[in-house]
């Protein structure tokens, strides 16, 4: 990633370091904020740590109306955020603005779920026992560049439902949508030091957050590499940790499926947000016999993908988030790489990158195995249902992936056989607010969204009363 280009300003009469953010695909300086450090951070516990009391005692109808009163808020000014995400990340304006609706969702699920944080009654002899889901306390959330606010909000609506007061750390190439949010949420109502963001460099304001004695937990999305820092750094203090991390997803096209409709839809999952999705459907896995028709079907839709300026309003993808971003893509596709389709993409300023599929790869070559993070596939045939498990399961990560087929036992059999935490049938999609969305073996631990993220934002408290009976 490219280190943000730092200066020295004023603010407020004294020189403190500065963070300028660009803007991906003009290359211009899109904002300088003041660039947080440790002592920030510290800072950003205390009033957390401050506020934690007060807001745990929030009754839930109140602190459900408060949520509620935030996705207000953020339904208000969901366009002027989609523009801003748009121009900081550099994706086009139709994503950015599906992206901040499903910010709005995501508060608006959680805002439901404050009321129904139950525990159980559990049979015992001389008494009884409960259980009830406690708050952990103060939670940091440390977040990556490629759909800064909603991952951000997957992690900020559970957390603050349950109860506890959080300080969110964005990417620092992408910090504008979370600080926007901060003073949203304020105007919204939520008390000061419940919600505080903190832009500022992983290595000194991230880190801090994961050693701080007063956090109780890390909620991580990012890399594989900096999750395993984050859960070794975590480890000193016991916090709770949850990660999303990277992935290489499978795309398996059997014979019998719709062929035609799994290669119109096969780009998109890959070359959506320009391929820096940890979702990426990267290796396109396709039955032997069909390749050749799958392969023609899938030039055809990528060689008419619109790559330029993300806020027009017919572009489709965007560029990458930096310089560094294309250097690594690049790598991935040198001389003599066996190239079978590529896109356009627009010269001058901007982090360009053509959508690009490889075909046919070796699994064993490194663009297969491993994370791209840019627009580039790679297509591999397979034999049978059997080979297509292996290949799919060949790989450390075990995010996502999608199945094409019309055999509906097979579907089922290949589903409950890939090593992935969310997995789509005749369809590409991953992600919904209301289904657990989470990673196997290296992709992660812990679950985000549906029911199940209240779970990693709470603890399970079991109180015995004895009634003498
Ligand atoms: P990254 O790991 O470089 O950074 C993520 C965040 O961690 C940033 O805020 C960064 O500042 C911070 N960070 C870096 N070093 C740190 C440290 N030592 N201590 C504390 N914080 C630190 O990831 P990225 O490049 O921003 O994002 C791309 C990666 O994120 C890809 O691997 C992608 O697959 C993954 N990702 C995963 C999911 C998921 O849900 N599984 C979603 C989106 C992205």
């Amino acid at each position: 990633m490219n280190p943000p280009r730092s200066a020295r300003h004023r603010l407020g009469g004294s020189a403190i370091p500065s963070l300028a953010v660009l803007e991906p695909a003009t290359e211009a300086v899109l904002a300088e904020i003041p660039r947080a450090g440790v002592e920030e951070a510290d800072a950003a516990v205390a009033r957390a740590n401050a506020a934690y009391p007060a807001w745990r005692a929030v009754s839930p109808p109140d602190r459900a109306k408060l949520l509620h009163g935030l996705a207000d808020a953020l339904a208000d000014r969901q366009e002027e955020l989609a523009v801003l995400e748009a121009r900081n990340a550099g994706k086009p304006i139709g994503d950015a603005r599906g992206e901040m609706g499903m910010v709005v969702d995501t508060f608006r699920f959680y805002a439901g779920a404050v009321e129904r944080t139950l525990g159980d009654t559990i049979p015992v002899a001389g008494g009884v026992a409960m259980t009830f889901r406690e708050p952990l306390g103060v939670v940091a959330l440390i977040t990556p560049w490629n759909f800064p606010l909603t991952i951000a909000s997957w992690k900020l609506a559970p957390c603050l439902a349950a109860g506890n007061t959080v300080v969110l750390k964005p990417a620092e190439l992408t910090p504008l949508t979370a600080l926007e949010f901060e003073r949203i949420a304020l105007a919204a109502g939520i008390p000061e030091g419940v919600v505080n963001v903190v832009a500022g460099p992983g290595s000194t304001c991230g880190a801090r957050l994961v050693e701080h004695p007063d956090v109780a937990k890390v909620a991580f999305t990012g890399s594989t590499e900096v999750g395993r820092t984050i859960a070794a750094g975590a480890a000193q203090t016991i916090k709770r940790v949850t990660l999303e991390l990277g992935g290489k997803s499978p795309n398996l096209v059997f014979a019998d499926a719709d062929v035609e409709a799994a290669a119109a839809a096969a780009p998109s999952a890959v070359f959506g947000n320009a391929g820096q999705d940890c979702c990426a459907r990267s290796r396109i896995l396709v039955q032997e016999s069909v390749l050749d028709d799958f392969l023609a079907a899938l030039s055809a839709v990528v060689a008419g993908i619109r790559v330029g300026d993300p806020l027009d309003e017919e572009t489709q993808m965007g560029p990458l988030i930096s310089a560094q971003q294309r250097e690594t893509v690049g790598s991935y596709v040198p001389d003599g790489a066996p190239v079978a389709a590529r896109g356009d993409a627009p010269g001058g300023p901007g982090f360009w990158f053509p959508p690009t599929v490889l075909a046919p790869v070796d699994p064993g070559d490194r663009a297969a195995r491993e994370e791209i993070f840019g627009p580039v596939a790679c297509v591999m045939p397979f034999r049978d249902e059997d080979e297509a498990i292996a290949l799919a399961n060949d790989t450390i990560y075990g995010l996502s992936g999608s199945i094409w087929t019309r055999d509906g036992a097979r579907a089922l059999r290949v589903a409950r056989a890939v090593e992935a935490g969310v997995l789509s049938i005749n369809s590409n999609t991953s992600v919904r607010v209301s289904t657990p969305f989470g990673g196997f073996k290296q992709s992660g631990v812990g679950r985000e969204l549906g029911p199940h993220a209240l779970d990693h934002y709470t603890e399970v408290k079991s109180v015995y009363y004895a009634t003498g009976g």
